[in-house]
């Protein structure tokens, strides 16, 4: 350890300088109150021992300086006084200090003072370590259950909590919210043919292009669940969605995935577009559900295109 003395004997200084690196720590020696503050900010030492009376600025007052300066961290203070008064050690604790040491202090007691005092900032030390390790893992938790394990992009449980904030949001503000629900088509015949793990990195490669196609830091793409996939467009209206599906459309295919049993010989995706002023009732699943009705569209009307959602009973929704 790198252990700071300070006292304002220079036959003090001397002494306990070499006690201590009998004890096999490094010593530096501050003169007063000023100096001890400077080599403090310079050394950050591991464990400060501390003179109480002193010309100018005296060991309380440096011990409390000390403390402001440490802020969350922690180093030991150890008084030293000739002063044995109970009172003396209640003001040296009060200011700052962890013990409170009579002179002349022994080469033993001194010793076992500073291993206590050694063995509580270890512990302290490693209580941080783990903190901060919990903090990290906890963090990584929180990120692999919003994310989807095949993808790395958000997941349906991600998905759900954005769309019930957004659909909130965009009630309250009366504007409007985009979904597009995207389905890969022909996605069993291209398994069958080419193999689960081809249709994995398939839907990576999807998956990837959709995030791509967001445009707008709020924007979102997720999966939604085997190869289905939303894109959340907040803020946006039926225009500004049907050229998002577009954009979708365009990105899959430029991917030029071979796939051999569709009639576009590539992987292809088809969108299904909604677009709503939610109301005080809608819900996500709702939302959803329109945007389904759309996608069922798309795939009646011959796939790789997109369709948009209307919804009769609901008169505010909005399209282009
Ligand atoms: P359509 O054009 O009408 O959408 O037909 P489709 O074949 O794409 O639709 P269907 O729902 O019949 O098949 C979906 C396939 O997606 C079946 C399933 O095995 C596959 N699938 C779902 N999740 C995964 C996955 O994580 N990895 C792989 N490789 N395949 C998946
Ligand atoms: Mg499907
Ligand atoms: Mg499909």
């Amino acid at each position: 350890m790198n252990i700071l003395i300070v006292d304002d004997s220079a036959t003090m200084r001397v002494g306990l300088a070499r006690m201590i690196e009998r004890m096999g720590h490094d010593a530096r020696v501050a003169v007063n109150g000023r100096d001890a503050l400077r080599l403090y900010q310079s050394e950050r030492p591991d464990m400060v021992l501390l003179d109480v009376l002193m010309e100018e600025m005296d060991g309380y007052r440096v011990a409390r300086e000390i403390r402001t300066l440490a802020g969350d961290t922690w180093v030991p203070i150890i008084f030293l006084s000739s002063r044995e008064e109970d009172q003396d050690l209640e003001r040296g604790i009060e200011a700052g200090g962890d013990d409170y040491l009579v002179k002349p202090v022994s080469f033993v007691v001194l010793h076992s003072k500073i291993r206590a005092m050694q063995r509580i900032d270890e512990m302290r030390r490693k209580l941080l370590r783990v903190t901060d390790e919990l903090e990290t893992a906890n963090r990584e938790l929180a990120r692999l259950s919003h994310h989807d394990g095949l993808t790395g992009i958000p997941n349906r449980r991600f998905l759900d909590e954005r769309l019930l904030a957004e659909i909130d949001s965009a009630q309250r503000n009366q504007k409007p919210i985009s979904i597009l629900l995207i389905d890969v088509d022909h996605f069993k015949a291209f398994n069958d043919h080419y193999g689960h793990t081809m249709g994995d990195a398939c839907l990576i490669d999807v998956a990837h292009a959709l995030r791509r196609a967001c445009r707008r830091a709020t924007d979102m793409a997720a999966r939604y669940g085997g190869e289905e996939f939303v894109v959340l467009l907040p803020n946006c209206e039926g225009s500004g969605a049907e050229r998002a599906a577009g954009i979708v459309l365009d990105a899959v295919r430029t991917l030029s995935i071979p796939h051999s049993k569709s009639e576009h010989e590539r992987v292809t995706v088809s969108v299904g577009v909604y677009t709503v002023i939610p109301s005080r009732s809608s819900t996500p699943t709702e939302l959803l559900a329109c945007a389904d009705r759309a996608l069922y569209q798309a795939k009646q009307s011959g796939r790789n295109q997109l369709a948009l959602g209307h919804d009769e009973a609901n008169a505010i929704a909005v399209l282009s």
